[in-house]
């Protein structure tokens, strides 16, 4: 099939000659249908090295950030994730995949029903979404193992830290608009460790620990 074809080369080509190891990621990227996350007009661009507009003026990140941010959520099948920034859904998806539960929160609506079903239609029953600001978290399903912020932040929303279990990760983009770098955090017995994992750019995380307007 030609997607399965593309795929593979996609993930050859952007994923693991640039260095990403984990082998729950990369088997992740092989099987989600990519293309089933753009709109039809947009399916032969989808297992390209660039982000792609979803609509609403939001974007499907690029393959490789994907395979970034997930591998340093450092997965295991029993861990239970929060995703704020649902989007088109891939990188949930990909996060249900390797993990036991995803539970993901959308702030615009369209995007939230739209990436609905295309969890029902892949049968991606670990999946729980919610129609929110993803800012505050999900405090009734708190702690998580992890914890994957896909839209950039002024800083760190404490309040989702908060609901990151001892031994908890965290990836987020901390910056201005136009530019921000990738911030892994950790949550130790003793406290909280950053790592810096280099630059980025996402769309707005807008909500009350977010940016305010639009
Ligand atoms: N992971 C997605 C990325 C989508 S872009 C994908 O690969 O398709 C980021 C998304 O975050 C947008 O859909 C945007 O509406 C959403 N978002 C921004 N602020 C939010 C908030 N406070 N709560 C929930 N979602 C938010």
């Amino acid at each position: 099939m030609k997607y399965q074809r593309l795929r593979n080369e996609m993930v050859d080509r952007q994923i693991v000659s640039r260095g990403i190891w984990d082998a729950r990621v990369i088997s992740a990227m092989r099987a989600i249908p990519r293309h089933l996350f753009v709109s039809e007009a947009m399916m032969d661009q989808a297992y390209g090295d660039f982000p792609l507009p979803i609509g609403e003026q939001q974007t499907i990140s690029q393959p490789y950030i994907v395979a970034e941010m997930t591998q340093a959520l450092e997965l295991t099948p029993e861990d239970r994730v929060l995703e704020i920034g649902t989007g088109s859904g891939y990188q949930t998806a990909i996060l249900s995949h390797i993990a036991f539960r995803v539970y993901t929160v959308e702030r615009i609506h369209t995007l939230y029903t739209q990436a609905r079903k295309r969890f029902d239609a892949l049968r991606c029953h670990n999946i729980v979404t919610r129609y929110s600001d993803g800012t505050t978290g999900w405090r009734e399903h708190s702690p998580f193992d992890a914890i994957i912020v896909t839209a950039g932040s002024p800083d760190i929303p404490a309040v989702l830290v908060n609901q990151l279990d001892v031994g908890g990760r965290m990836v987020i983009p901390i910056g201005d608009t136009a530019r921000q770098d990738l911030i892994k955090l950790i949550r130790d017995p003793d406290g909280v460790r950053h790592v810096n994992l280099g630059p980025c750019r996402f769309v707005k995380l807008v909500g009350e620990y977010g940016w305010k307007e639009y």
